[in-house]
């Protein structure tokens, strides 16, 4: 059996249960092939894979906290530091009742190669907690972070590990970790990104992972002849990573005509009303189906439907596994252009593969998400420089890392004979960039 093959069998036997765990390891190992196969002996004898394979460290503890009417709850918090082979384990916390270990290690997996392809000195983590938000008041949050963070303390630090937001943690619940932190460890340092911006965060870092999306697609268009411009655009989620991708479409000139939550979707032909948008989610914390209200000619419906909508670039922004193969072929039949991911893994394996074969321009979530972790790295950097840079300069900083991103990739793929498929191409240039620093770092 191959390498690739033998380390996918253990990593399934080994880690049962955990099932989107295996088909990250399975969609990066698979496109890794021919990069491994001309390494074969030389990877097996170092057990590179398995080291890859295997965090560093994962950390499981318990978070009780008490509601407002006195009931003690206990979720579970979790911390699982990947691989610091070329910096501190860098990624976000998940609050979301569908929180278990092997999500929290599928996301820290592929923020390895995602942090490596930013260019910046970040190694790969993520953490999270089965805490539901939702429906919680500002007290029973703080409550909650508090006790979080009272925990996860004793494993991080500026120069250690450096968590961010993810889904269910914004800038509040960034807010009240790290008060518990400081106040705890009497410090007050960088070690969490997507502060406010009144305590030490960066300029642009709530927009960074949307713009960075908009960054990349034009980047890939423009070296495909084309440009964003006047393109229709259909994007899942109504969380931070949605509003402002649709926010920076706008501004490049596209319309972005559709947007959904966990519990419907929304069409508006006219394009989003970002202002509604911002104020449904950001501001009152509403279901989308206030939308109507703001825009009477939108349409709301229940549950799935984004993506039969027909349009020129589809833009998953809101969980893992959201576009399956049926709703590719509804893209495709529609005559979609590009799909790329806001999300982490958004695009089911079979749905993914269908796209390319109908040479639709795919971009995977690690190169075409990374603009947040960019700009969390850049937000540690001000920190240690204590100083805040101007919106402009970080904003530019973040579009020329987004068009890096996209040629490393882009000449990756072409490199093995893949040119055109971007999931080769990310992570084999994810791979090689941590793989030269553990070969330098010995076996560790
Ligand atoms: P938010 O919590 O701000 O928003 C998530 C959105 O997705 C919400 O609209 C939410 O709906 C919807 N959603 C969540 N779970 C489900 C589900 N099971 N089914 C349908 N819809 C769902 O999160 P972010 O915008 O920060 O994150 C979105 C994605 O982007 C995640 O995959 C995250 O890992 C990834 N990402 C985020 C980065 C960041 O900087 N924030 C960086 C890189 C990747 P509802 O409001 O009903 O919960």
């Amino acid at each position: 059996m191959s390498y690739v093959d033998d380390v996918i069998e253990q990593v399934i036997k080994q880690n049962p249960n955990e099932p989107e765990f295996h088909q990250a390891v399975k969609e990066v190992l698979e496109s890794l092939r021919p990069v491994i196969t001309a390494n074969e002996d030389k990877f097996r004898r170092d057990a590179l894979l398995e080291r890859l394979v295997n965090p560093e460290r994962q950390i499981k503890f318990r978070v009780p906290w008490i509601d407002d009417k006195g009931q003690v709850h206990v979720n579970t918090g979790y911390r699982v530091q990947f691989n610091s082979a070329i910096g501190p384990y860098k990624g976000g916390i998940r609050l979301h009742p569908s929180v278990n270990l092997g999500i929290i290690k599928f996301l820290s997996f592929e923020q390895i190669f995602k942090n490596a392809l930013t260019g910046l000195p970040i190694g790969g983590g993520k953490g999270g907690s089965d805490f539901d938000p939702k429906g919680k008041s500002d007290r029973e949050i703080m409550a909650f972070c508090q006790s979080f963070m009272t925990e996860l303390c004793k494993y991080i630090g500026a120069d250690t590990d450096v968590p961010a937001g993810d889904i269910g943690t914004g800038a509040r619940e960034i807010g009240y970790m790290f008060g518990q932190y400081k106040r705890i460890r009497g410090v007050f340092e960088g070690v969490l990104t997507g502060k406010g911006l009144s305590y030490g965060g960066s300029l642009v870092r709530t927009e960074a992972t949307g713009y960075g999306l908009l960054y990349i697609v034009e980047e890939m268009l423009k070296c495909h002849g084309d440009t964003i411009e006047d393109k229709t655009i259909a994007v899942s989620g109504a969380g931070n990573v949605a509003t402002y991708a649709i926010e920076k479409a706008h501004q490049l000139g596209a319309k972005v005509v559709t947007c959904s939550d966990s519990t419907g979707w929304v069409y508006d032909p006219d394009g989003i009303d970002l202002n509604a948008l911002k104020e449904i989610k950001e501001v009152k914390r509403e279901r989308l189906t206030e939308y109507k209200k703001y825009r009477p000619k939108s349409e709301y419906h229940e549950g799935r439907g984004v993506w039969t909508v027909k349009v020129d670039i589809a833009l998953p922004c809101a969980t893992q596994n959201e576009l399956n193969l049926e709703d590719a072929k509804a893209l495709v039949a529609n005559g979609v252009m590009a799909v790329a991911e806001g999300a982490n893994m958004p695009t089911t394996p079979d749905a993914m593969d269908y796209l390319l074969a109908n040479g639709v321009l795919f971009l995977p979530g690690k190169a075409a998400n990374a603009g947040g972790v960019a700009t969390s790295a850049l937000e540690m950097s001000q920190n240690s420089e204590r100083i805040c840079w101007p919106f402009e300069k970080v904003d530019a900083m973040l579009k020329q890392i987004m068009i890096n991103v996209y040629h490393n990739i882009d000449k990756a793929a072409k490199k093995y004979g893949y040119e055109g498929n971007y999931v080769v191409g990310a992570n084999i240039a994810g791979f090689e960039k941590v793989v030269e620093a553990m070969n330098a770092q010995g076996i560790v």
